[in-house]
């Protein structure tokens, strides 16, 4: 009688791939979600337990989807209300980071109101676009808001496939945050650094 602590075996529901699994047998009557360790396709079976022939019963259940990803949400997690950011009498512009003999930094003014950053694309343009096909279409939202005293700087990352960086920390869709002389952000494989209009890297205090 093969003992419990066996593990069970099944084809990967994956007609293209069906790599064997092996798993330490689950709880018995109930479903189980495994990533296929091949093509990383989610599926969902039941160990039913073992039958009359001690053999291990796994039924597939059919390929999962990956959860519908929800619109990411553009809130900020810890908001600074807009009266509390800090006012600079300056406008900023972005630094584009670019290394190498021929390249130099490529500076980018920012408008009043909102600025997008993003994959350069002829459909869904956003105000400042860039040749980085790793970077999303709409990717990093940057708010100016001009007030007669001088302008406040909002930061959100509106979305991004790959890894993105403020000040060296990885942040997550909806990241919002006032942003201020100095502060550098990565998405996609491109470096930014925010900077006053005459070159200033220090925030005002
Ligand atoms: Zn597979």
């Amino acid at each position: 009688m093969p003992s419990l602590d066996n593990y069970i075996a099944f084809r990967c529901q994956n007609a293209d791939c069906a790599a064997l699994v092996k798993m330490k047998p689950p709880q018995p009557g109930k479903d189980f979600i495994i990533v296929c360790p091949k093509c990383k396709t989610r599926q969902k079976w039941q160990y039913e337990g073992i039958d009359s022939q001690c053999k291990p019963v796994v039924v597939p259940k059919g390929i999962v989807r990956s959860e519908p990803k929800a619109e990411p949400k553009v809130e900020p997690d810890r908001p600074t209300p807009i009266g509390f950011m800090r006012l600079s009498p300056i406008p900023g512009r972005l630094v584009r980071v670019r290394s190498g003999f021929f390249h130099r930094n490529e500076l980018i003014n920012l408008v009043p109101g909102e600025n997008t950053v993003g994959q350069r694309d002829a459909a869904k343009p956003s105000t400042v676009q860039i040749d980085d096909k790793f970077m999303s279409r709409r990717s990093v939202k940057i708010d100016v808001y001009a007030e007669p005293r001088g302008y406040r700087f909002k930061f959100t990352l509106i979305k991004s496939l790959n890894p993105a960086y403020f000040n060296g920390k990885d942040i997550r869709e909806g990241f919002s945050k006032e942003l201020v002389f100095g502060d550098s952000f990565r998405i996609g494989t491109t470096d930014f650094i925010f900077e006053g209009i005459d070159g200033s890297r220090k925030p005002i205090r």
